[in-house]
């Protein structure tokens, strides 16, 4: 199902969004037992400690460990019968980094009025593209992965009022647009959602000043969304969450952008507590990361990237 954030950006751009992720994804209820989780709880093989097990020849093709095969199966088959063009689709996570080579540059839409001063952006910046990197970590060196480092940066910040943004606006570009709701947007001339054939002319900075995906963040949002579009959590959440090593529901959403689904309906044999089984695990788990590799995996294969 849709969110109204992505619907309001299809009817915006006359262009068809993804959101992957499910209403449900907007309970609050839903998170709330992860609150409660111990923040390693489920987190019992980093792919940092088990980077010196490795061999030292590149890993080819596709052997997960056995005790989770059986259900990466069952969840690669399900989004392929699910998922209403799993193939053709040529905006996951996946396309916008192998346009870019290996580089991921946000846009935030601040949908607040609240002011966010120089060293919080500063921070949304450095916490943002950290969760990223724990996804991340689980490909470099993997599967002929082609990159060492994804580069992830916020490059934009949408507001109503520039006033809003405190300190030096150095380094981002700001904007004033609004959608067709009158809601702060990155300029849609600069975004890879409007402009999915790379062609950034009308954007005032080129290609160099577009940006990939948007950050939402929005007073009063309970839970999250995400799709190619970007992710959307709720400011107060993010802001307050700027402390800690894994913002779940972010981890959670910018799964959905690299086209991981949801698990409201169903369950994979022998996992229950993973980040993508919403309120189920504070921490990207093993599950999660051999999920992230399928993707690769498949899709690198199928486009041609290996
Ligand atoms: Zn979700």
């Amino acid at each position: 199902m849709r969110s109204i954030a992505s619907l309001t950006l299809a009817l915006a751009a006359g262009a068809t969004a993804v959101d992957f992720s499910r209403s449900h994804d907007t309970n609050s209820s839903v998170w709330s037992s992860a609150a409660e989780l111990p923040a390693a709880a489920s987190h019992s093989r980093s792919p940092i400690s088990r980077f010196w097990n490795r061999p030292s020849k590149r890993q080819g093709g596709w052997s997960p460990p056995s005790d989770l095969a059986t259900a990466l199966q069952e969840v690669w088959d399900h989004c392929m019968s699910t998922y209403s063009d799993f193939w053709g689709f040529k905006n996951y996570g996946w396309d916008q980094i192998h346009a870019t080579e290996g580089k991921i540059n946000v846009c935030v839409r601040w949908e607040s009025d609240s002011a966010v001063t120089e060293a919080q952006r500063a921070q949304v910046a450095s916490v943002y593209a950290a969760q990223y990197q724990k996804w991340f970590s689980w490909l470099y060196d993997y599967d002929n992965f082609p990159y060492s480092n994804i580069d992830v940066n916020i490059v934009g910040w949408a507001v109503k009022d520039q006033s809003l943004l405190q300190g030096s606006t150095k380094g981002i570009t700001v904007y004033t647009d609004t959608d067709a709701d009158g809601v702060p947007q990155c300029s849609e001339a600069c975004g890879r959602f409007f402009h999915q054939d790379g062609n950034y002319n009308s954007c005032p900075g080129g290609a160099d000043a577009h940006y990939d995906h948007s950050l939402w963040l929005t007073d009063g949002f309970s839970g999250g969304a995400g799709g190619d579009w970007g992710q959307r959590i709720g400011r107060e959440y993010f802001i307050g969450a700027l402390g800690s090593s894994d913002v779940h529901i972010l981890l959670h959403e910018m799964g959905h952008t690299f086209g991981l689904d949801d698990f409201y309906d169903w369950l994979p044999t022998g996992q229950t507590n993973f980040i993508m089984n919403a309120g189920s695990a504070t921490v990207i788990t093993d599950f999660d990361g051999w999920m992230l590799r399928n993707w690769w995996n498949g899709l690198s294969r199928y486009r041609g990237w290996q």
